[in-house]
């Protein structure tokens, strides 16, 4: 039998949260409280569109790319600053 490599898959199906998670590393293979960092994502877009309709443009349209509810979170491996995930308000 041939050596199928150490090429393995997977397949990580884990809830996102939208706070430091403890999971494992998928490069450095350790488990670690993941890096949550805002990232824009669809809502942030979806609600800065929404301000602009109802006639908040001067300004208040960007108001949801500071606001840590209105983006994604983004998780990272604080070693390695692997991307292991992203929260998505939109579309989970
Ligand atoms: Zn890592």
């Amino acid at each position: 039998m041939a050596q199928s490599g150490n090429t393995v898959v997977v397949v990580q199906n884990i809830q996102m949260s939208p706070y430091p998670m403890y999971m494992k590393c998928t490069r450095c293979g350790v488990e670690v409280v993941t890096l949550a960092e805002p990232t824009v994502g669809l809502l942030t877009w979806c609600v800065s569109a929404g301000l602009c309709v109802v006639g908040c443009n001067l300004g208040c349209c960007l108001f949801p790319f500071f606001i840590y509810e209105c983006q994604d979170i983004e998780h990272r491996c604080p070693q390695c600053r692997t991307h292991l995930g992203t929260y998505r308000r939109c579309c989970q």
